[in-house]
């Protein structure tokens, strides 16, 4: 499968004081656009998000300039493969938050956080105890439509943002050990920070997300695919693209990797939808709960495709 997608995706966060990220975002570009670096990176004066592709050479040389920076030099780079479709351009924007959860008070990852477990460590956990551990994934629910860890709990919320709303739905948890993950281990950062000021007592989060879990010990507890916000949608995998996907079009229920978002721009959700149906069927460009609540092909306008949010 890697062989024949010749680029290196990066996938990288770190939390960490950048003053004027403006500033930063105006030289960070000049960089990216002389190395020719792809991807979306976004910058606030809480950190740095970015996924990025390049060739080996260009890669490499980026992680080097960033581990030169102070502020960067412990930053961890995860890495997987695509092609050049997989970011068609260069995104850098300053933001509020790198991550957006939207809280007034918000959490801050530097001063509180889960324990961080390894991929090693998780795996051991749930080899040992997960019958008597909590699993909770942090994403959102296209997400864990397509893969999860067994037996996780997987909320039913379209944005980051609005976790914060649902933590109190599983308060009867608050004394289990309660173990989170998600794409890259950004988001736990924030999300475990949350359910700890919300009472929850032992809350661990999974080091370098589902990517550095599936490259390091594979698929053990893991179902299905990973998904990514870039043009692949899900990490080209060879072990799960080998397999039925878990994911299920919302109109036909055949098993499909295909996401669409909805037609009716008001909705714009991300779902599942089998191409081959769709290509039959072009009233299935609008998801189901649109189409429950009387959306037709006619009364919509036309949106595209490309995942709005950038989270790992
Ligand atoms: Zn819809």
């Amino acid at each position: 499968m890697s062989e024949n997608l010749p680029l290196v995706v990066l996938l990288y966060y770190k939390y960490v004081q950048i003053d004027k990220p403006e500033t930063f975002v105006k030289d960070h570009r000049a960089l990216c656009e002389s190395l020719g670096l792809k991807g979306r990176i976004l910058v606030a004066e809480e950190g740095i998000n970015g996924t990025v592709a390049g060739d080996k050479e260009t890669t490499d040389r980026y992680q080097e300039v960033l581990h030169a920076d102070p502020r960067f030099a412990d930053m961890e780079f995860k890495i997987s493969h695509g092609d050049p479709t997989t970011f068609p351009k260069l995104m850098i924007k300053a933001r509020q938050e790198i991550v957006t959860l939207g809280l007034e008070n918000d959490v801050d990852p530097n001063q509180t956080t889960g324990t961080h477990l390894s991929p090693r460590e998780w795996k051991e956990m749930l080899d040992k105890e997960k019958d008597d551990v909590v699993v909770f994934d942090a994403r959102n629910r296209y997400e864990s439509d397509v893969g999860f860890f067994e037996n996780a709990i997987k909320p039913d919320i379209e944005h980051f943002r609005d976790l914060p709303d649902i933590v109190d739905q599983y308060s009867h948890l608050k004394d289990k050990k309660f173990l989170m993950y998600c794409t890259g281990g950004i988001r736990c950062e924030k999300a475990s920070a949350l359910f700890k000021e919300r009472g929850f007592k032992d809350v661990y989060q999974l080091h370098g997300g589902i990517v550095s879990y599936l490259e390091h010990e594979g698929r053990d507890h893991w179902e299905g695919d990973c998904f990514v916000f870039d043009q692949r949608m899900v990490v080209p995998d060879e072990f799960a693209l080998a397999k039925e996907p878990i994911g299920r079009c919302e109109h036909t229920g055949a098993p499909t990797r295909n996401f669409e978002n909805c037609l009716h721009v008001p909705c714009h959700r991300l779902f599942i939808v089998s191409a081959e149906a769709l290509e039959e069927h072009p009233e299935y460009g609008i998801c189901s709960r649109c189409t429950e609540s009387g959306i037709t092909l006619n009364s919509v306008d036309r949106g595209g495709n490309v995942p709005s949010e950038n989270a790992s």
